[in-house]
């Protein structure tokens, strides 16, 4: 999982991906133009930053890996469990849908979402190819949207689990997530006797593993070969913002994965 520079702008790949063709990046908070406490790279439009430093916060983020900003297709992510086929860029003036999951099977297009704490997952079926990212908090996970993503990729373009490469990105550690009972009850519906293994009693607080729950969704699923950054949104406040750790007042890092033309 290699940490890269451009310029200033600090993102890593997956090494899962290497070799692949396809481009992909999480990005930290590192290289951007906005003030505290959207310092600096944050490309969350409805957090309460200038807009002029988003905007050019996600040009530079796209910059660094090279491509264009007119390629991006992005969402309302609302943690909800909503696919968009991303089949053509999305026109700047139309507007955005709400959906958490986003796939193309065009080079065009690349799929772009913003995170701080929540879940990112990237996903690739190198036979097929298809590039899928989704948006998984604690509903998300709990409604495994992991899975319908990778349903929809079988449905929609023909993969098979099998072939799919996953990787887990930066978000919020067990440690650092504590919930409470309404969260751990639908744990258990979701994921039945395996719930035991996903939340951790500590200090009489339950702490739930959302690493290990979008895994084990995606294991399900019929994802063999899963790679968990294993990077804290709250454990780094130098490389990431986070919802929790900064008491909801910060910005949000991007991700971006696209199939190299
Ligand atoms: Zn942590």
């Amino acid at each position: 999982m290699p940490f890269h520079y451009s310029d200033e702008v600090k993102y890593y790949t997956f090494s899962s991906f290497e070799g692949q063709s396809i481009q992909h990046a999480v990005f930290t908070r590192q290289g951007g133009v906005s003030l505290a406490p959207y310092a600096s790279l944050n490309v969350g439009s409805t957090v309460g930053d200038d807009l002029a430093h988003v905007a050019e916060n996600r040009l530079r983020s796209f910059a660094a890996v090279g491509r264009d900003i007119a390629s991006m297709h992005d969402v309302w992510q609302v943690h909800g469990s909503a696919v968009v086929f991303a089949d053509a860029p999305r026109p700047p003036q139309a507007p955005h849908v709400q959906a958490d999951i986003l796939l193309t099977d065009n080079p065009v297009v690349t799929l772009y979402m913003r995170f701080a704490d929540c879940v990112p997952l990237l996903l690739y079926d190198p036979i097929r190819r298809v590039v899928g990212l989704a948006h998984a908090g604690w509903v998300g996970t709990v409604n495994k949207v992991g899975a319908t993503a990778v349903q929809a990729m079988v449905d929609h373009y023909g993969s098979r689990p099998a072939d799919i490469i996953a990787g887990i990105g930066s978000s919020i550690c067990q440690a650092h997530y504590p919930v409470g009972m309404e969260v751990v009850e639908k744990v258990r519906l979701a994921f039945g006797p395996l719930a035991d293994s996903l939340v951790q009693k500590k200090n009489g607080q339950n702490h739930f593993d959302l690493w290990k729950a979008n895994r084990l969704t995606l294991e399900q699923a019929g994802v063999p070969a899963i790679e968990v950054s294993g990077q804290c949104t709250a454990c780094h406040p130098d490389d990431w913002f986070s919802h929790r750790g900064e008491n909801g007042k910060t910005g949000r890092f991007g991700a971006l994965i696209n199939l190299a033309g």
